[in-house]
C-alpha cells in the first residue's frame, strides 16, 4: 500500500505540474493521493480518512458520491454524452437554465453557459462591454475591488486584485479602475463605516470616468480567495445605486458564495440587490463536473439582438459549453437542494460554525475569524514562515484536510455535513491551532 502511494508521487513528480503550487517546495510536503470519496470523507491510496472541509475547493454540496447525482449523470449519458449548444439545444441546457432563474434574484432572466468560473467571468466582463458599445456608448473601462479574485484567464486576472497571484501579469491586462476593499478595516473600524468610505471612493472615481466605465465588478458578501474578506451588505446596496446613477453594470461573481454557502441561494439577497450580471459556477453540479453559467438581465441581452450582419451577436463559446453530463448532474444537485432545504441547512451549518469557533477566537494566536453562513477564514497570528499552511498540516495528521490562504486557515465543508462530522471539523482545527499557534 504505501509502495503504491510513494510510486504514485514519484510519477506524479515526473509529470504532472499542478495548479496554485510551488513544485520547489510541494515534494517535501509529503503529496497526498487521493484515491476515493464517500460523503464528507475522502480517503487516500493508503485508506486513510480525511475530513473534507474545504468541500474540495468550495464545490462539494451533499458530500462525494452522492447517488442521486451518479444516477442522473448515468441516465444522461445513455440518452446523449454531448452535442454543441452552438445554434443546438438540448433538455438539460434547457432544464438548468429555467431551474438558475427560478432560485436566482428576480429580474435576473437570460442564462449563457460555460465551463469553469473563470470563462464565465470572462463571458461576462465581455459582455458587459460588448452591451455598452452596441447600446452606443464608449465605455471601454472596468471598476473593481482590491482583494478580489475571478479567476485566472487574463479577463478575470484584470480585474483581479490580489498581488500574489495578479502582480506579474499587469503589464498584459485591459484597462481598469481598482478601490480599495471594504473588507480590509482599520483597527476597530464598523464594517459599515468602511462600506461607506469604499463607496465615497468609488462615487469619486465614477464622477470623474463614469461615462467611460461599462461594469462594477466585485464579489458580494464574502471576497473568498482574497482571504475571506467579508463587508457589510450596505456595500452592495451603495454600488447597485452607483451603478445606476452612473449607467454601468453591476457584474457580480457568485461562483464562490453562490448556490447556498452563504446561507442564501445568492449572496446578493442578503443586501437584496439584483444585479445585471451575475456570475455562477462551484457549487452547480454539486461537485461533481464542471458548469458555470452567466446570468443577465433582459436589458443587457437585448443589446445584442439584430439582424445577422449587424455585428450584434456575441461572438464567444466554448466547445463543451452546457455539456448535457454536466448539466444532468446540475439538475440532481439543485432537485435535491430544494428536496432537502440545504440552503437553509447551511445557514444552521454556518451558525454552528459560528458557536464552535467563538472560543477559537480568543485564542492569542488568533487575530479575528470571519464568516457569512459556511463561508469561514480563520486569520492567524504568523510564527513563521507558512504559519497557515502548518495549522493545515496539523489538521490533515488528524484527518481533517483544510487549505490556507497565506495565513488565513479556510473552513467551507460541504453544504450537507451532519452535526457530528461539523464537529469533527471544528475540534481538529481547534487543535491543530493551538499547536502551532498557541
Ligand atoms: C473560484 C472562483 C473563480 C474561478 O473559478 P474556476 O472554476 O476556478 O475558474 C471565480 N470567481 C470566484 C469568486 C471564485 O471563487
Amino acid at each position: 500500500m504505501i509502495l503504491a502511494t510513494s510510486s504514485l508521487v514519484a510519477r506524479d513528480l515526473a509529470a504532472v505540474w499542478h495548479p496554485f503550487t510551488q513544485h520547489g517546495q510541494w515534494p517535501a510536503d509529503e503529496p497526498l493521493v487521493i484515491d476515493r470519496g464517500s460523503g464528507v470523507y475522502l480517503y487516500d491510496a493508503e485508506s486513510r480518512r480525511y475530513l473534507d472541509g474545504v468541500s474540495s475547493l468550495w464545490v462539494t454540496v451533499h458530500g462525494h458520491g452522492e447517488p442521486a447525482i451518479n444516477a442522473a449523470i448515468l441516465a444522461q449519458l445513455d440518452r446523449l454524452d454531448h452535442s454543441t449548444f452552438l445554434g443546438l439545444t438540448h433538455e438539460p441546457g434547457i432544464r438548468v437554465a429555467e431551474e438558475l432563474l427560478r432560485v436566482a434574484p428576480a429580474g435576473l432572466s437570460r442564462v449563457f453557459f460555460a465551463g469553469d468560473g473563470s470563462s464565465a467571468a470572462e463571458a461576462a466582463i465581455k459582455m458587459a462591454y460588448q452591451a455598452a458599445t452596441q447600446r452606443g456608448d464608449d465605455r471601454p473601462l472596468y471598476v473593481h475591488v482590491a482583494e478580489g479574485y475571478h479567476g485566472d484567464t487574463l479577463g478575470a486576472v484584470s480585474l483581479g486584485g490580489v498581488e500574489l497571484f495578479h502582480a506579474t501579469y499587469r503589464p498584459l491586462l485591459i484597462e481598469t479602475r481598482m478601490v480599495s476593499s471594504p473588507g480590509v478595516l482599520a483597527a476597530g473600524q464598523p464594517r459599515a463605516a468602511r462600506a461607506a468610505e469604499v463607496l465615497a471612493e468609488m462615487r469619486a472615481l465614477l464622477a470623474q470616468e463614469g461615462e467611460r466605465v461599462c461594469a462594477v465588478v466585485l464579489e458580494p458578501m464574502v471576497q473568498a480567495a482574497g482571504g475571506m474578506l467579508t463587508h457589510d451588505a450596505s456595500f452592495l446596496v451603495g454600488v447597485r445605486a452607483l451603478c445606476d446613477e452612473f449607467g454601468a453594470a453591476m457584474l457580480v461573481d457568485e461562483v464562490a458564495t453562490g448556490i447556498g454557502a452563504t446561507g442564501a441561494w445568492f449572496a446578493v439577497e442578503h443586501a437584496g440587490v439584483v444585479p445585471d450580471l451575475m456570475v455562477v459556477g462551484k457549487r452547480l453540479t454539486g461537485g461533481v463536473l464542471p458548469l458555470s453559467a452567466v446570468l443577465a438581465r433582459e436589458a443587457v441581452y437585448e443589446a445584442f439582438l439584430g439582424s445577422p450582419d449587424s455585428g450584434r451577436t456575441f461572438f464567444h463559446g466554448h466547445t463543451y459549453t452546457a455539456n448535457p453530463l454536466s448539466c444532468a448532474a446540475a439538475l440532481a444537485n439543485l432537485a435535491l437542494m430544494h428536496e432537502r432545504g440545504t440552503v437553509a441547512r447551511a445557514a444552521t451549518v454556518g451558525d454552528r460554525l459560528g458557536a464552535a469557533l467563538a472560543s477559537v477566537e480568543k485564542y492569542d494566536g488568533v487575530a479575528e475569524i470571519r464568516r457569512v453562513g459556511t463561508m469561514t477564514g480563520i486569520e492567524v497570528r504568523s510564527v513563521g514562515a507558512r504559519t497557515g499552511f502548518e495549522v493545515c498540516r496539523a489538521a490533515r495528521r488528524r484527518g481533517v484536510l483544510v487549505r490556507p490562504l497565506g495565513d488565513v486557515v479556510v473552513l467551507m465543508p460541504p453544504l450537507g455535513i451532519a452535526d457530528d462530522e461539523l464537529d469533527e471539523l471544528t475540534s481538529v482545527v481547534d487543535a491543530s491551532i493551538r499547536e502551532v499557534v498557541q
